[in-house]
């Protein structure tokens, strides 16, 4: 398609070239031949004009002399035809002049006779004879001056002709060179646009959406280019291994943050949440840690199985998923039998209260073993608290540790917040491990 455009649009401008030249030789012949034409046949039409009242002055006047020099005059007149007119004007030009001179004869011979007439009066300067003659002159002028304006009329006609006819192929150059190749640029374009524009504006649409992660678009009809297809192709591809590699994501980062006995957060996501809880740590809203420990879990394991100490770790769980009455909390699995919820808190006070009573509750569960035997167990609680954003989240969880280790040394099921510690207890080893 585009070669033929190509070849089309040199053939028209070749044309173009040809018509132009072919246009501008005839406007130089027309400058260079018939405008002189037409003003040499002006000039005649003004001599014949001049020559027609001349020889109607001669007719007229009775003076010798004025007739004589009226007489040359039109002889003058009659010689110029000769260097740029026509057989009929140079002829015609000679016959008036000739007949100008008879009208002087009859006139001279009417005088000469009035004279011999002794003083007999001339009548009229005319005669018969004059008038004649005067009417051949003036019938030869018309013919000249018809001859004249047919001459020119002539010329100008085949002037207003070539320009039509040269208008005329302009008007059809202009359609073959101008609006057939536009009509063929259009219909390129449009193909262009269906052919290749599309099917990559569709590829970008596809790939904005695979980044969106919103369902791809089906084209209608495939590329028909091949290239343009396979890209439309890998898209396609790119799209759905994309979408295949976030649901891999979704299910890693599940299994990265997740405990996957319990459904709580693992450790690894404590911790992050941790640092941030403590870094929005203010007077008003600290962070506290309430660090839990099944009291004897070892022995529930061994003498219930370790599925049924599984089951106690669940219950467990469901009991810290769903605490009530705190702010921003997260519950999740430390490690083995220990658990721990972190929260915004407003004061110590409210950590190691909330901490009494998540004992309680612990207290209180009843789980069902795998041999339907009802488990009950209790809890030991470790609680530490803090209102500055610059604390080190293991600092932190360390005194939650030296707490709940001083609530393993009072008895188990209980809790113990870390600031009712004396500095002895503090001092004391820690049990946690990392
Ligand atoms: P204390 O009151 O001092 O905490 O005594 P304890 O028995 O609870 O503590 P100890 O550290 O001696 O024992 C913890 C036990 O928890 C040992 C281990 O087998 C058990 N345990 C750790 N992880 C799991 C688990 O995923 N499932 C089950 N069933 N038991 C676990
Ligand atoms: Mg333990
Ligand atoms: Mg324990």
């Amino acid at each position: 398609m585009l070669a033929v455009v190509v070849a089309y649009c040199t053939v028209a401008a070749i044309g173009a070239a040809l018509l132009l030249t072919r246009i501008e030789h005839e406007a130089i012949e027309t400058r260079e031949k018939q405008i002189p034409l037409i003003l040499s046949q002006t000039r005649n039409a003004v001599k014949i004009e001049r020559m027609s009242s001349l020889v109607r002055a001669v007719f007229l006047t009775n003076d010798r002399r004025l007739e004589r020099q009226l007489q040359l005059q039109i002889q003058a007149l009659a010689q110029g035809f000769g260097f740029d007119g026509s057989p009929i004007l140079i002829d015609g030009s000679k016959k008036v002049a000739g007949l100008a001179k008879s009208i002087v004869s009859a006139h001279q011979q009417r005088r000469d006779q009035a004279a011999q007439r002794a003083g007999g009066q001339l009548e009229s300067s005319q005669s018969l004879a004059d008038l004649s003659a005067y009417e051949e002159a003036m019938r030869i002028i018309e013919k000249m001056a018809k001859e004249t304006s047919d001459n020119s009329a002539f010329v100008a006609d085949d002037i207003a002709a070539g320009i039509q006819e040269r208008a005329v192929e302009v008007r059809y150059l202009v359609i073959v060179f101008l609006t057939i190749p536009a009509i063929l640029v259009a219909m390129l374009l449009a193909l262009a646009r269906r052919h290749l524009t599309a099917p990559i504006v569709a590829a970008i649409v596809n790939l904005d959406r695979i980044e969106k992660d919103q369902v791809l678009k089906a084209t209608t009809d495939r590329p028909k280019l091949k290239e343009l297809a396979l890209i439309g192709d890998a898209v396609i591809s790119y799209g759905s291994t994309a979408s295949e590699l976030r649901r891999t994501n979704l299910v890693l980062q599940v299994l990265a943050e997740k405990d996957p006995l319990t459904g709580l957060a693992n450790r690894r996501m404590f911790e992050k949440f941790l640092a941030a809880s403590i870094l929005r740590s203010t007077s008003e809203t600290g962070t506290a840690i309430l660090l839990i420990d099944i009291d004897h879990f070892k022995a529930i394991n061994d003498r219930f199985g370790h599925p049924t100490g599984d089951r106690c770790l669940k219950s467990l769980s469901d009991l810290l998923a769903n605490i009530p009455d705190l702010s921003n909390p997260l519950a999740a699995r430390f490690g083995g039998e220990e658990f721990v919820v972190v929260y915004d808190a407003p004061c110590a006070d409210h950590a190691a209260e909330y901490a009494r009573f998540l004992c309680k509750k612990i207290a209180q569960l009843e789980t069902t073993g795998v041999d339907g035997n009802t488990i009950r167990f209790t809890g030991s609680v470790g609680v530490s608290f803090t209102t500055s954003s610059a604390d080190d989240p293991s600092d932190l969880m360390e005194k939650a540790d030296r707490a709940l280790y001083a609530a393993k040394r009072s008895g188990r099921d209980c809790a113990v917040a870390y600031s009712e510690l004396s500095n002895d207890a503090t001092a004391r080893q820690s049990h946690l491990r990392s």
